[in-house]
């Protein structure tokens, strides 16, 4: 047989390469804003549209590139950061690999425009897809400034599965609060669709959190500085009772180096024991600082992760630094007197030596379903009923309508139900046993109800005669700005301010006392921490609600919630499967029972 291998041609195993380092538009902001700061820039501007999906444009007042190197930079494993394998121990810069600017430059329309200090002119180059459109000097500023257009341009499948623009600008703005963060000795500006987002001056780290989050998160710092023979630690975390339940301020650095190391969380976690509820998790801000020697960062292309020659000592230091510093805080607390109690959460240690078995207190008379206003008509299970056949039908339910919509009077549930463990409902039918999980069918319920009012626009929320006012940080505003539209669909009715949102009304279904913890919540699960299948916008935020609002395992509930419980959900179109398609109940059948014995 004939040879049959042969080599790819360079700009194939380009646009094979550029697949691994660029996912999104994120990604590229990553390596351009990188390269930016290896090149010692002190302003940084990024410029996005259209969720980078149209421009990303990063400029920078750094070293420039010579004409020559402004050629070469395209190619793959071309860079000025590391000559020889030794170097690999010793990295001091964000770069090392050569592939950003050949991977990008393969699947964009590139146009890099740069000039060193001692040259009167620059170069200009564009680049499509790796072939070189043009090339000729320039009267330009000192430093580079590149832009990648039209991304993905000739890999449609890869475009088109890019998310809409505001789920593309937040994973940008996550990249950019990492080298903001990181670098807080660098002036750093973002403009989205032509409106100045951050304008940072450069500062230190206190200050840079600060001017990233709002002004508030002064007040929740506790600053956080060791130095031993193998690890320096400078940083901050936030107080416990500033714990959140989501992620989204967690940040270490190793030289500089964003990482992500659940190692390392753990360290953190391990101390704050005690001071915060087991369901939240603490916010903070760590540099770490050791001979580069000591680490190697070449584990992954995204370069991430990281793998520290001593963790276990690493680990060790961590975690006493960090308690050392909460109890500093802890001995002489700063009197407060104008923090927002609605962000206070319960310290737990408290509980702490029978923390196995807590109990929840739980107001016996509270009927999570019965308001004063009687409005909730779901719990009608014959007007429900009716109103459920008007109601527009998911691709889910169509298909369970026929093998399960469940005719109450055929079911004959018995009227008498008890709770086991807090958390299943036991009832019985003809001779079989039904085991509900009570957290699951409530969000079934919840869900079937808020589809229906968004969909059929009947949402009725009651103006407050006091608005409520709540303090978010900037990207909590963020994704509260985007959206606007929706909450206000299902009664939330808010303005936006720098630091906060001013509450005007709400669905009659959330009290005043849930609304922060409600809205907590939503954020959660709107900043994709948890992705969510849906098909629709209403699909999305009733299954946001559902999850948020429903009762949880681990609740009492007495006789008459129970049966409420049990009455509405099959009563649901879907009493089968929760939002989420997880299984709400199983039955044991007479005869299942039988064969038992
Ligand atoms: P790496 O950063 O891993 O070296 P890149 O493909 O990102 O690889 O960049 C290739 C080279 O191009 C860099 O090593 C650097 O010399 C040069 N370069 C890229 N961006 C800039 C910039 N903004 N300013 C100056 N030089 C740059
Ligand atoms: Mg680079």
């Amino acid at each position: 047989m004939n040879d049959i291998i042969k080599i790819l041609p360079e700009s194939v195993a380009n646009q094979i390469a550029a697949g691994e380092v660029v996912q999104r538009p994120s990604s590229v902001v990553k390596e351009l804003l990188e390269n930016a700061v290896d090149a010692k820039s002190s302003t940084i501007t990024l410029i996005i549209k259209d969720g980078g999906k149209t421009l990303i444009q990063v400029k920078d007042n750094g070293i420039g590139m010579s004409k020559n190197d402004a050629i070469i930079c395209f190619n793959r494993h071309a860079t000025s950061k590391i000559s020889n394998a030794n170097d690999l121990f010793k990295i001091s810069s964000k770069g090392f690999r050569g592939e950003a600017l050949a991977s990008i430059s393969a699947i964009s329309h590139l146009r890099l425009i740069t000039k060193q200090d001692n040259f009167e002119l620059g170069t200009d180059i564009i680049i499509h897809g790796n072939e070189i459109k043009s090339n000729r000097s320039i009267v330009s500023e000192i430093g580079t400034d590149i832009y990648v257009k039209n991304l993905f341009y000739n890999i449609p499948a890869r475009r088109s599965f890019l998310k809409s623009d505001n789920i593309e600008l937040k994973h940008i703005i996550r990249e950019f609060f990492i080298i903001a963060l990181s670098h807080p000795e660098i002036n750093f500006k973002l403009f989205n669709n032509n409106k100045e987002e951050y304008n940072l001056k450069a500062v230190s780290l206190k200050k840079r959190i600060i001017d990233l989050y709002g002004p508030k998160t002064a007040d929740k710092l506790v600053p956080v500085n060791e130095e031993t023979e193998i690890l320096k630690i400078n940083g901050f975390v936030f107080k416990p009772e500033f714990a959140k339940k989501t992620r989204g301020e967690q940040f270490f650095f190793v030289n500089n180096r964003y990482i992500k190391s659940s190692y390392l969380n753990h360290a953190i976690i391990n101390s704050f024991d005690g001071l915060i509820d087991t369901k939240y998790v603490p916010s903070y801000f760590l540099n770490l600082t050791l001979d580069p020697s000591k680490i190697d960062i070449n584990v992954h292309p995204t370069k991430t992760e990281i793998k520290f020659e001593d963790e276990q000592s690493i680990y060790a230091i961590l975690r006493s630094a960090v308690k050392h510093s909460i109890g500093q805080f802890n001995i002489s607390p700063v009197l407060d007197f104008d923090r927002d109690k609605s962000l206070d959460i319960p310290y737990n240690y408290v509980n702490k030596n029978n923390s196995d078995s807590i109990d929840l207190e739980v107001d016996t008379n509270y009927n999570p379903f019965i308001d004063s206003n009687n409005t909730n008509k779901y719990l009608k299970i014959n007007s429900f009923k009716d109103e459920l056949d008007s109601m527009e039908f998911s691709s889910e339910s169509n298909e369970l309508n026929e093998i399960n919509f469940r005719d109450l009077e055929n079911q004959n549930l018995v009227n008498s139900t008890f709770q086991l463990n807090k958390k299943y409902i036991i009832n019985r039918t003809k001779g079989s046993l039904i085991i509900i999980n009570q957290e699951r069918a409530h969000q079934r319920i919840l869900y079937e109800s808020y589809l229906k009012s968004i969909t059929l626009n009947k949402i009725t929320s009651q103006k407050l005669l006091h608005p409520i006012e709540i303090e978010f940080t900037k990207p909590e505003l963020q994704i509260l700005k985007v959206n606007k539209k929706i909450l206000t669909q299902i009664g939330i009715d808010f303005t936006i301010s720098e630091n906060q949102i001013k509450i005007l009304s709400l669905p009659a279904y959330v009290t005043e006392n849930e609304i922060k913890n409600s809205i907590d919540n939503i954020l959660f699960h709107l900043g994709g921490n948890i992705p969510i299948e849906s098909y629709s916008d209403s699909d999305f935020i009733s299954k946001i609600l559902s999850k948020s609002m429903s009762i949880k395992n681990g609740m009492s509930l007495d006789k008459n919630q129970q049966l409420n419980i049990v009455n509405s959900l099959f009563a649901c179109k879907e009493s089968r499967l929760c939002p989420s398609k997880k299984k709400i109940y199983i039955e044991i059948s007479k005869t299942e029972i039988d064969n038992m014995f």
